[in-house]
C-alpha cells in the first residue's frame, strides 16, 4: 500500500490535497478529515514548516470539535507553507492562489488560524466564494470582541462545578494569558460572582487574594499595556501563575505549558482547558486521579467555531453567543456523566462521544459507512 495512505483509518481522512501552483510560490497541504456531519470547517495555518502528519492531526482534532460540538460540520486542517511576516502584497497574492486551488474542493469551509486572519478570510471568500472569521463588513461576527470562546468556556465551569458541588459566587479564578479568550472567561464568570485572584500575560503574574480589579485589567490590556501596571496586587514572575491556590485554573495561553514536571504545584478543583492541547496526557490524568476535574479542550473552547458555523449560516451575534450557551450546556454534562459512568479520563469519553456522533453521521452517508 502507497505510503500516502499511513493516516487511513475508519473515520477519514477522506482527501488528503497536496497543493503546488510554481506561478505564485504557492506549496499547500489541505487535509480534509472527514464530511458525514457535513461540510468541514477548519482553519488555514501558514506556517514555514508544518508536516503533512500535523495538517491531518489538526483535522482529526476539528472533527473531533466539531462533532462534540454538535455541529453539522466535519473537520479539515490547511497549511501554507510560507512565512506569515512577509508583505502584505506578496501574501495577498500567495493567499489568493490558494483561494482559487481550493475553489473546487467545496465540502470544506476554510476559517483563520496561526498566520491568518480576517482579511485573509476575506481574499478567500472573494476567490473561493466561501470562508468563515471574516470581516463585520461581509457578514463576519468578531468572535475575539464579542469573547465567543470565553463565554463557552465560562458555561462549560457552570455545568462543572455543579457536577463537584462548588459555588460559583466566591469562587476563586486563576487565569494564565489575560488575552482574547483569558479576559472574556473572566467576565462572564465574574457576572456569576466569581472572584479572579490571578492572572499572567508574559509580563508576568498579578495576584491578590481578596479580588483583583477585572475592569482596570481589562482597559490595561486594551491600551496595550501590561498586567504589572496595574497599581494593586502582588506582582510575580510569569511561571508563578501554576502555585496560586484557587477553586478553577484556566489555561488560556499557549500550548504545553502543564506537563508531569509541574502539575504537582497546582492547586484547583477544576482546570478548564482555553487553550488548544495546553496540558500533556500524563498531566491530565495526575490531576484526575488527584480528583481535579479536566474540562479538555476540544469540549471547554468550542465557543469560537460554534460562533464560525453561525456566521456561515448569516446569523447575528446574538444568535451565535444563545448557540455557545446552548450547546456547551448540552455537551459538557453528556461528558462529564460518562466519566462519572465509566471513569474514564474526561479527554477519552470526549473523544468516544464525538466519535459515536460522527459514526452515527457516516451510517446516513451511501459512501463512508466507516464499516470498512
Ligand atoms: P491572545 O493572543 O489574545 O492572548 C494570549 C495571551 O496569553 C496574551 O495576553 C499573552 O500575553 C499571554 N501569554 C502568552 N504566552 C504566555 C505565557 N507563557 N504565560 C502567560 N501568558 C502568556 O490569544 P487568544 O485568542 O486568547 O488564544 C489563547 C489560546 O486559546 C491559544 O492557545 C488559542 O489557540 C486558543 N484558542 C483561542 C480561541 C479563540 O476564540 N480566540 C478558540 C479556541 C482556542
Amino acid at each position: 500500500m502507497e505510503e500516502v495512505f499511513r493516516f487511513a483509518d475508519q473515520l477519514g481522512p477522506l482527501k488528503l490535497v497536496h497543493i503546488h501552483r510554481s506561478s505564485v510560490g504557492l506549496k499547500a497541504i489541505v487535509a480534509i478529515d472527514n464530511v458525514a456531519c457535513g461540510p468541514a470547517i477548519g482553519g488555514v495555518r501558514m506556517a514555514p514548516d508544518v508536516s503533512t502528519e500535523e495538517a491531518f492531526r489538526l483535522a482529526r482534532a476539528m472533527t473531533f470539535k466539531n462533532a462534540a460540538a454538535g455541529l453539522p460540520h466535519g473537520g479539515c486542517k490547511s497549511v501554507i507553507f510560507a512565512d506569515p511576516k512577509m508583505p502584505l502584497s506578496d501574501k495577498e497574492r500567495l493567499i489568493r492562489g490558494f483561494a482559487a486551488a481550493i475553489r473546487d474542493l467545496t465540502d470544506y469551509i476554510p476559517g483563520p488560524d496561526m498566520g491568518t486572519d480576517e482579511l485573509a478570510m476575506g481574499w478567500i471568500k472573494d476567490e473561493a466564494g466561501r470562508a468563515v472569521g471574516l470581516p463585520r463588513e461581509i457578514g463576519g461576527i468578531p468572535l475575539d470582541e464579542i469573547g465567543a470562546t470565553g463565554l463557552g468556556l465560562a458555561v462549560a465551569i457552570d455545568v462543572a462545578r455543579e457536577h463537584i458541588g462548588l459555588s460559583l459566587a466566591g469562587a476563586r479564578v486563576v487565569i494564565q494569558g489575560f488575552g482574547s479568550v483569558g479576559k472574556h472567561a473572566a467576565r462572564f464568570l465574574a457576572e456569576k460572582e466569581a472572584v479572579l485572584v490571578a492572572a499572567s500575560d508574559t509580563g508576568g503574574t498579578i495576584a491578590d487574594e481578596d479580588g483583583l480589579d477585572l475592569a482596570a485589567l481589562i482597559a490595561l490590556k486594551a491600551e496595550g499595556r501590561p498586567l504589572h501596571d496595574h497599581g494593586r496586587g502582588r506582582k510575580l514572575g510569569m511561571e508563578a501563575v501554576i502555585d496560586i491556590p484557587c477553586d478553577i485554573w484556566i489555561p488560556a495561553a499557549r500550548p504545553d505549558v502543564i506537563h508531569v514536571d509541574n502539575v504537582a504545584r497546582l492547586q484547583t478543583r477544576i482546570f478548564a482547558e482555553g487553550a488548544n492541547i495546553p496540558c500533556s496526557v500524563e498531566a491530565e490524568q495526575a490531576l484526575a486521579a488527584r480528583g481535579v476535574l479536566v474540562l479538555p479542550d476540544f469540549i471547554a473552547n468550542a465557543g469560537g467555531v460554534i460562533c464560525a458555523a453561525i456566521e456561515y449560516r448569516g446569523g447575528t451575534e446574538a444568535a451565535a453567543l444563545a448557540l455557545i450557551a446552548e450547546k456547551i450546556r448540552a455537551n459538557t454534562p453528556a461528558v462529564l456523566e460518562e466519566v462519572r459512568r465509566t471513569g474514564a479520563l474526561p479527554r477519552t469519553a470526549a473523544v468516544s462521544l464525538a466519535t459515536e456522533r460522527v459514526h452515527r453521521a457516516m451510517r446516513t452517508r451511501r459512501w463512508d459507512t466507516g464499516a470498512g
